[in-house]
Order: C-alpha cells, then structure tokens, then sequence
C-alpha cells in the first residue's frame, strides 16, 4: 500500500454519530470498506444505508466498547467478512464534565472505560493482526484536553492525556513494523458530545461562551488526509481548532 485508500478495511468505533459518522463517510467515499461500531444499532444502519446508496461498502457491528467480549467480536467479525484491518480509528468517546467535588464515580468510571481503556483493548485486540500484515495505521481521537487541563474536566483530561501517552508509547514500539499512528486533536466541534455533561453550571458555562464550532467534516478530513499519506510518510498528530476558539 502507497498509499490510497480504496479497498482498505476501517474500524471506526463511534460511527452512530459526530466525528465518527463523518470519518466512516470519508473514508467510504475514498473507496475503504468500513466497519460501523457503537452502541446504537440502528443508527450504524441507517448510515450503512446511506454509504451504500453513494456505492460504498459498509459492515455494521454493533458494539460496547467498555465489553471485553463485544471488541473480540468486533474483531473476528471484521477479520472474516474482509480478511484484514488497515485502519482502525478508535474515536467513541463521552465527555462527562463536572468539577470533582461535585463528580459522579460511574461518570469518572465510564470516561475511563470508554474513552482509554475501550481503546486501549480495542488496539491491543487488532495490532496482532496488523503485525501479521506488516502494515496498519491505529488513528487515536483525542482532543485540545489532551494537552491542556482545565477545571470542571480533570476526569475528561486524565483520559485523553492517557490517550496521547499510549498512542506515542506504541508508536515508538510499532513505527518499526510499519504501523502508523495518529493522534487527533479536536477543538470544539458541533456533535452530540456536550449534550451528555451532566453538570447544569457547566452547561450553562458552556452555552455563555458560544464558542465557534467546527463540523464533523473537519475533523474527517483530517483523517483522511493522515491515513492517505504515501506510506513513508506517519502523521503523528493534528491538533485542528476551530479558528477563533482560544
Ligand atoms: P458524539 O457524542 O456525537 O459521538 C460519540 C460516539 O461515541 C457515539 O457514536 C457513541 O455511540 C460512541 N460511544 C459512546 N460510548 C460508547 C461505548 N460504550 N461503546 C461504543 N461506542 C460508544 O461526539 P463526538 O463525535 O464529538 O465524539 C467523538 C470523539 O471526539 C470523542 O472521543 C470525543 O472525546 C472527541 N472529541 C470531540 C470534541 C467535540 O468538541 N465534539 C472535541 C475533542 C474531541 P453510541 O452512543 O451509539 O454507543
């Protein structure tokens, strides 16, 4: 592979909405076959539909991300409909702001499993693969907060700097077998994600600021542009803020 995209097995975890969506939509529409994983069934069917009806090629496995058994599955099921995984953009995320003191456990908790663990394991279950093919590209959604802390989002933050730290710690393992890694960097984009915080003071924080936003779609070209690239060439990291946002 040098390096286009047609005909190269995506996982996109996430892909019932946001970025998610636009990445498996991106990347189909540049020829990958991609693999629709989250939680909500029925939206990874409609979405399937709407790849196929432009003439891409979609397969949706429905998925927890936090289920050790649920990622095997995902795995097994990719590997035998299409007999590899190219890519895999681990990008299901939940973003459950509140200051500590004021901290669900299970909100700290699920942050932890979704956002770092269920990647972790998701990674760890397809890298074996992908060293088996010498070749693969792990793409890593992390954030702004994963280089930047802030109030009201320690447990947010303590995920996605575990994401960096992780992403460059296999990258230094894997760059060697030509396996590529990127980490993704998002400002504030316009998705689902801030309608799950749970805090009314930071909701409304959040509404004062009316922050600029970008789309979904500017965040899929990104990835798209880091998983295109020849292969000599290992987009280690984008970090796209909408302008304007400080
Ligand atoms: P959305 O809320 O629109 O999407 C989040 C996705 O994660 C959904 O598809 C959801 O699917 C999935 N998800 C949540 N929990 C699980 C789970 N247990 N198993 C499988 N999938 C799960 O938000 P975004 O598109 O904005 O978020 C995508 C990523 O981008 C996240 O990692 C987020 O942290 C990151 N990001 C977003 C920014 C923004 O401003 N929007 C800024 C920086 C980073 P389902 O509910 O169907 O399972």
């Amino acid at each position: 592979h040098d390096h286009e995209l047609a005909g190269d097995v995506a996982i996109v975890t996430g892909a019932s909405s946001g970025i998610g969506e636009a990445t498996a939509e991106a990347l189909a529409a540049e020829g990958a076959h991609v693999v629709l994983a989250a939680r909500r069934a029925d939206e990874l069917a409609a979405l399937a539909d709407r790849i196929e009806d432009t003439d891409g090629d979609a397969l949706v496995v429905p998925t927890d991300i936090t289920d050790d058994d649920a990622i095997d599955d995902l795995v097994s099921e990719t590997v035998d409909e299409y007999g590899r995984i190219d890519i895999l953009v681990n990008n299901a995320g939940v973003m459950l702001l509140e200051p500590l003191e004021r901290a669900d456990r299970s909100n700290l908790r699920q942050m932890v499993e979704v956002n770092l663990l269920g990647l972790m394991n998701l990674t760890h279950a397809v890298v074996p693969i992908m060293q088996d093919q010498d070749a693969g590209h792990v793409v890593n959604v992390s954030s702004v907060a994963g280089r930047q802390a802030d109030a009201d989002s320690s447990g947010y933050n303590a995920t996605k700097f575990g994401v960096n730290a992780f992403t460059d710690a296999i990258r230094q393992e894997l760059t060697s077998q030509d396996i590529r890694t990127t980490i993704i960097e998002p400002g504030a984009v316009d998705t689902e994600l801030s309608t799950h915080v749970p805090d009314e003071q930071v909701l409304e924080r959040f509404a004062e600021m009316d922050l600029p936003m970008l789309h979904p779609d500017d965040i899929a070209r990104g990835i798209v542009y880091a998983t295109s690239q020849p292969q000599r060439v290992d987009v280690n990291e984008l970090l796209i803020r909408p302008t304007g946002q400080e």
